[in-house]
């Protein structure tokens, strides 16, 4: 039967295809006494031989389709497979102790995890989560249970997850993966702009579709209307199937738009730059003719992996895109980890309130070292283009300076070494905080630049996790009090010469696009592939008038008022 499950638009374009549903399995059995030992090791050879020889494949396949780095992880797994002392702890317990594989196996894989666990060294840490990951392997072959593997997908596929981390999407194997859904999050949490720079369409906060769903249901997902539809007739399928070739033919016309500037109807000169997350990235920015890097955050450098990045390796990272470039320029955002974002090998402690606690600014000012190394890299690299350094999260001015004077500190350390470091480097913050857009007149007295980050601004304003669906109803770039900050931050930047940007998804949204010309917004920052759409929707837009229109909405009571003002008066 066919079903719609409604969640939020997170990625444009509709993708058909199969469900894939990567969740985790059911593991849970019973402890049971057994009476013939032999026949039970039997049984736990078979599964031990059916998770190597699983293992063997998905090793081929990540060799294959994903690099060697990402194929090392199954080596190990193997390894932890063939280890002869761990494999003759579960066979002496289910001899002497008379219990069935599956206990014998949990119990001593248990106790080495917790071993390794306890251990300081990271190598060792990181062994802890291998034996993790082969102890469910076997005990999936023991109970019949099928694990999924994403790695191993090999046709064109909808992924259907709960969430989907960096590091889940760091191992699908994107030239298969048509489209994603998920149960939570929001428009701004981080899977939703993972979706965008993939350029693949996404409904995310569900809040039911792993359970909705089987592997192998037909899905489309809408990701205009953030819909999915399951298992849809096929008359159903002919008309998405023409959506999309509309959709194809929109994005063929704005690409014209690829080496126009971006100008008012009333000449206005405006700058559309894009975010990235990693070197990668570059080659979509200059197909959507982004004028500018406005958001790199780097976090990613940090999270796809198991150690931290060297200095000469981010050095290379930054000067890549520097480079890519050729001129244009790059905001380096600095580390922004915690909240939603963690470093498997950097050990944090647990946090009642994560995204209110040890996150971007706040953790490099503590953990210097990490910081210093990242601002050398950059600091190395900005001779190879145009670089603004950008703090994330800043709520204080001492926080500002203190982070300004590390990274003086640093350059004149290079130089003093005789290493050459740019002269010309803006050094800028993320307007995320509501203490730092209230303030942000004195604030312009000591920055280069603002760039807004809405995502985050919005869910400190409103009081409203950006992950959770449930209250992603406050998500509300359209609410006064936001126009209001906004407004406080660019009038800020201008009665001091600076200029602001925005690099919070609300640059891209075509309902605040408007406003933001209006309020006199410098630079929108935004996943690439909308800015062509944004260029050719500001080519339609009057300054004059929209600053006419900005005033209204800031006068206005609710959210709701604000979005049928600028259908209304923009024809949206
Ligand atoms: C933001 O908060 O608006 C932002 C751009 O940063 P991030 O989404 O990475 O937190
Ligand atoms: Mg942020």
């Amino acid at each position: 039967m066919s079903t719609i499950l409604k969640g939020i638009a997170a990625s444009s374009g509709i993708a058909i295809g199969k469900a894939f549903r990567l969740v985790e399995p059911d593991l849970s059995f019973e402890k049971i006494a057994i009476s013939d030992a032999d026949e039970e090791i039997n049984r736990l050879h078979s599964a031990l031989d059916a998770a190597k020889s699983d293992l063997k494949t998905i090793r081929d396949h990540a060799m294959a389709n994903l690099g060697e780095d990402k194929a090392a992880i199954f080596d190990a797994h193997l390894l932890v497979l063939s280890d002869p002392e761990l494999i003759g702890e579960i066979e002496g317990k289910v001899r002497t102790n008379k219990v069935n594989s599956e206990s014998a196996l949990k119990e001593t894989t248990d106790q080495y995890v917790s071993i390794f666990e306890q251990m300081d060294n990271e190598y060792m840490k990181e062994r802890a989560a291998d034996i993790k990951d082969v102890s469910k392997r076997i005990l999936a072959h023991l109970l019949g249970v099928q694990i999924q593997s994403p790695s191993m997908v090999a046709e064109e596929v909808i992924i259907v997850a709960e969430d989907l981390t960096p590091s889940d999407t760091a191992q699908l194997n994107k030239q298969f993966v048509r489209g994603f859904t998920t149960n939570i999050g929001g428009r701004t949490s981080h899977s939703a702009i993972m979706a965008r720079s993939l350029e693949i369409p996404a409904v995310v906060g569900t809040k039911t579709i792993t359970s909705s769903i089987q592997d192998g249901d037909l899905l489309v997902v809408d990701g205009m209307n953030g819909e999915v539809h399951v298992n849809p007739t096929s008359e159903a399928v002919q008309k998405f199937e023409e959506m999309q070739k509309n959709y194809e033919q929109q994005k063929a016309e704005w690409a014209l738009l690829k080496n126009e500037a971006t100008v008012t109807s009333d000449g206005v000169h405006l700058e559309l730059a894009a975010n990235i997350g990693s070197p990668n990235d570059i080659e979509a920015v200059l197909k959507n003719g982004g004028e500018a890097v406005g958001l790199y955050r780097t976090e990613f450098l940090f999270m796809e992996r198991d150690q931290l990045p060297s200095e000469d390796e981010q050095f290379e990272a930054y000067k890549t895109v520097l480079e890519k470039m050729e001129g244009r320029s790059v905001v380096v955002r600095t580390l922004d980890i915690g909240g939603d974002k963690k470093l498997p090998y950097l050990q944090l402690p647990d946090e009642l309130n994560p995204f209110l606690g040890i996150r971007a600014i706040r953790l490099c000012l503590e953990e210097q070292d990490l910081f210093r190394t990242q601002l050398r890299a950059l600091l190395r690299a900005s001779i190879y283009g145009k670089l603004r350094i950008m703090f994330p999260m800043i709520a204080t001015l001492d926080e500002f300076q203190s982070a300004k004077k590390i990274l003086l500190e640093e350059k004149q350390n290079l130089l003093n070494s005789g290493i050459k470091v740019s002269d010309d480097i803006e050094i800028g913050i993320m307007v995320e905080i509501p203490s730092t857009a209230v303030l942000a007149d004195q604030l312009a007295k000591e920055v280069d630049f603002f760039s807004i980050g809405t995502n985050d601004l919005i869910q400190y304003t409103m009081a409203a996790d950006r992950m959770n669906e449930r209250v992603s109803y406050l998500y509300q770039p359209y609410n006064p009090a936001i126009l209001r900050l906004v407004k406080m931050v660019i009038d800020g930047a201008h009665a001091q010469g600076k200029w602001a940007g925005m690099c919070g998804e609300m640059a891209g949204d075509e309902l605040a696009i408007p406003l933001l010309v209006g309020l006199g917004l410098d630079e929108f920052s935004m996943s690439a592939s909308s800015i062509l759409k944004a260029r050719n929707q500001i080519k339609h837009l009057d300054q004059k008038e929209m600053k006419v229109l900005a005033e209204k909405a800031l006068s206005m009571q609710t959210a709701g008022q604000v979005v049928e003002l600028v259908k209304k008066e923009t024809e949206l």
